[in-house]
């Protein structure tokens, strides 16, 4: 084919686009003693400029080594992107990690019910978490894991604009609020993050644990929908 189309006169075939996530390598960069060791240094912030580029950039990111290593896929979000609401987690999970979809699984489930109960449906908010890879063995984030997807999260809210953030557990609501308080003294009331009205409640997975805090988590969400005019209960 190459010596017909030469022979019409054309020198040289034009690259096929790319989508970015067709872009990444298959395999994330191997372990050497200094990747393995030096932290790559995050940029301030992505300029992504649609939530699907953004997507694309985060499929790519291999800032911290151990995660894109061990992860099945990245978990961007989910949701309106253009919703008033937006519920923050703080990784994803197994059941997340395998379905590439935040707050799936019980913790999932349960999530899903008190949606309900505000007459919300997943479709109607954006979920999204802090990190978008799962740590492995579900610890917590790292202080250098929450500061590299920093600039992941804070561009994704860049883009959706949401009125309101719920943050489901102390993990979310610290990185958010750039706190320590505990979550116990941080929910029941709303804290101001850039403009975006911020409520903290405890993460589904507690309530599960915890049965009797559900009584002050369905507080909080009676608070958040009273102050979003769409009280409940
Ligand atoms: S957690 Fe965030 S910063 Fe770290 S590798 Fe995954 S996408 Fe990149």
């Amino acid at each position: 084919m190459m010596e017909s189309l030469a022979a019409a006169g054309v020198q040289q075939l034009p690259k096929p686009e790319l989508r970015p996530s067709e872009v990444c390598s298959a395999e994330p960069t191997p372990t050497t003693e200094a990747t393995a060791s030096v932290e790559k240094t995050p940029p301030e912030v992505s300029s992504a400029a649609t939530l699907d580029i953004l997507r694309d950039e985060i499929a790519c990111c291999e800032l911290c080594h151990e995660l894109a290593t061990t992860r099945t896929q990245t978990v961007f979000g989910v949701g309106d992107p253009q919703a008033r609401l937006c519920f923050l987690g703080e990784a994803p999970g197994a059941d997340e990690d395998r379905e590439g979809e935040p707050f799936v699984g019980r913790a999932g489930q349960l999530m899903n019910r008190i949606l309900a109960a505000c007459n919300l449906a997943r479709e109607d908010v954006y979920i999204l978490n802090v990190l978008k890879c799962r740590p492995p063995e579900n610890r917590n984030p790292t202080l250098v894991e929450s500061q590299n997807c920093r600039h992941f999260l804070d561009r994704q809210l860049q883009l959706i604009k949401p009125e309101f953030i719920c943050c489901l557990g102390a993990v979310a609501a610290q990185n958010l609020l750039n706190t320590t308080e505990s979550i116990g003294r941080l929910r029941g009331r709303l804290h101001d993050y850039q403009g975006i009205h911020v409520l903290c409640t405890y993460h589904p997975a507690y309530l599960l644990r915890n049965p009797s805090a559900k009584k002050d988590a369905w507080d909080d969400m009676k608070l958040l929908m009273r102050e979003m005019g769409t009280p409940v209960g």
